[in-house]
């Protein structure tokens, strides 16, 4: 039961806790098999079961001290926790008048097996969600033919970004947060809403702070852009890579481009692997006013049969007093986001992390290995201001990929993680 729900998180926070629960159920396991090398009955733990270990029942029943009492091995018949019956049982069968215990514990069965390497959780190395494909065996035909997995090895992808550090979005935030994907706030600093500490929790809980400038204003200012962006690493202590323009204004692009990976704007559209789409003018569905959840359905159950990615721009919610340009309200929104969820092929992260993916794709698909004797050998340059610790999905026909003169492991669910730091790649065979 534990393992099935286990095994149907798909997203990256979730990861962290199941690996967390993980190790905590070995270490249970690994207890309670070491308690079960004392016989049952032995409630001293001395090794054998004898008349000490009816006293020492008899004593805690009675409130007076013991030095040592393991409940676990005491409540030989298995009924009402340990009392003075339990005592007496031990008491008759030390004097051999019973030759066995109404109960006996059920030896634990271990139902979780260690996970092999070629299977081992890839998100230890990326945080990547994993997808659910599985039980795929590594291919072994000829080194080469880099192939690069489409969102992460999804079908499609989603970013719900929030704008205007609005107090519906504060104010909703630990149900939104409960809907476990990861979000981006693009903050507007110069508003008070910005230095609510809400912002250090959403860091925590792996979201995204984005820029959306210091004073809001239309027209371009880099000064303005780095106000912002000072402020979200001084106050929250992470560095943001992606910015909103105010308004969507196109006059933004050039001042993003020296400073961010992707400046979202607001026109309609989406996005696809490897397409020509202005990275400084990304586009973006703006949910109208009290939208259904089926009409957001509608947009990404659109960007999952095209395997593109969909991102959103949503101001905030209904409710509030902050005036938030067409809200919507977040019981619809928690429906839309459940639905793509329960889809359990769509990938949903920060607008950084997708769009990270998606140039870092861009980036590495146009390379031409050079051969070196018997190796394949990819270089890659990077986008400006490039986050670090990014990473690629790939699969080759056949061959090892290495990196930093590691070979990668194989992951059973179909691609090597490769890191884009390293900029490079040596395929060998
Ligand atoms: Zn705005």
């Amino acid at each position: 039961m534990i393992y099935k729900i286990l095994n149907e998180s798909n997203f990256a926070g979730e990861k962290k806790v199941k690996k967390n629960l993980l190790m905590v159920l070995y270490l249970l396991l690994t207890l309670s098999l070491m308690a079960q090398t004392f016989p049952f009955g032995d409630a001293n733990h001395s090794g054998t079961v004898d008349i000490v270990d009816a006293l020492t029942i008899a004593r805690t029943y009675v409130n007076m001290p013991v030095e040592n009492y393991y409940p676990e091995e005491a409540d030989v018949n298995c009924l009402d926790g340990v009392n003075i019956v339990d005592a007496l049982l031990i008491a008759q069968y030390y004097v051999k008048l019973i030759d066995d215990f109404p109960c006996k514990p059920e030896t634990p069965t271990p139902t979780l097996t260690p996970v092999p390497e070629e299977t081992a959780d890839p998100n230890a190395i990326s945080g990547l969600p994993t997808p659910q494909t599985s039980g795929i065996a590594k291919p072994n035909g000829n080194p080469g033919n880099m192939v690069i997995l489409n969102w992460a090895g999804f079908k499609g992808a989603v970013s719900y970004t929030f704008d205007d550090a609005n107090s519906s979005q504060i104010n909703n935030y630990s149900r939104l947060n409960a809907l476990d994907v990861n979000f981006t706030f693009y903050l507007w600093t110069s508003r008070s809403e910005a230095s609510n500490n809400i912002w250090a929790q959403a860091v925590r809980d792996g979201h995204e702070l984005g820029n959306h400038t210091q004073s809001h204003q239309q027209n371009a200012s880099g000064s303005d852009a780095d106000a912002a962006t000072n402020f979200i690493k001084q106050k929250f202590g992470v560095t943001p890579y992606t910015m909103a323009a105010p308004y969507g204004d196109t006059s933004w692009a050039s001042v993003a481009q020296s400073r961010f990976i992707l400046n979202r704007g607001v026109n309609g559209g989406s996005i696809a692997p490897n397409d020509n789409s202005n990275a400084f003018n990304l586009p973006c569905y703006l949910p109208p006013s009290n939208a259904s959840a089926s009409a957001m359905n509608n947009m990404t159950d659109s960007a999952r049969s095209q395997g593109k990615w969909q991102i959103f721009c949503i101001h905030g919610f209904t409710g509030g007093s902050d005036g938030a340009y067409q809200p919507i309200g977040l019981d619809q929104f928690e429906q839309t986001v459940t639905h793509v969820k329960s889809q359990g092929d769509m990938w949903i992260d920060s607008a950084e992390n997708v769009g990270a993916y998606w140039l870092g794709q861009k980036s590495v698909s146009r390379v031409s290995p050079s051969r070196s004797g018997d190796d394949l050998v990819y270089n890659w340059t990077l986008p400006a201001n490039f986050p670090p610790k990014k990473y690629l999905r790939v699969k080759f026909d056949g061959g090892t990929p290495y990196q930093n003169g590691s070979p990668l492991a194989w992951s059973a669910n179909g691609y090597y993680e490769i890191s884009l730091d390293a900029k490079t790649l040596t395929l060998k065979p």
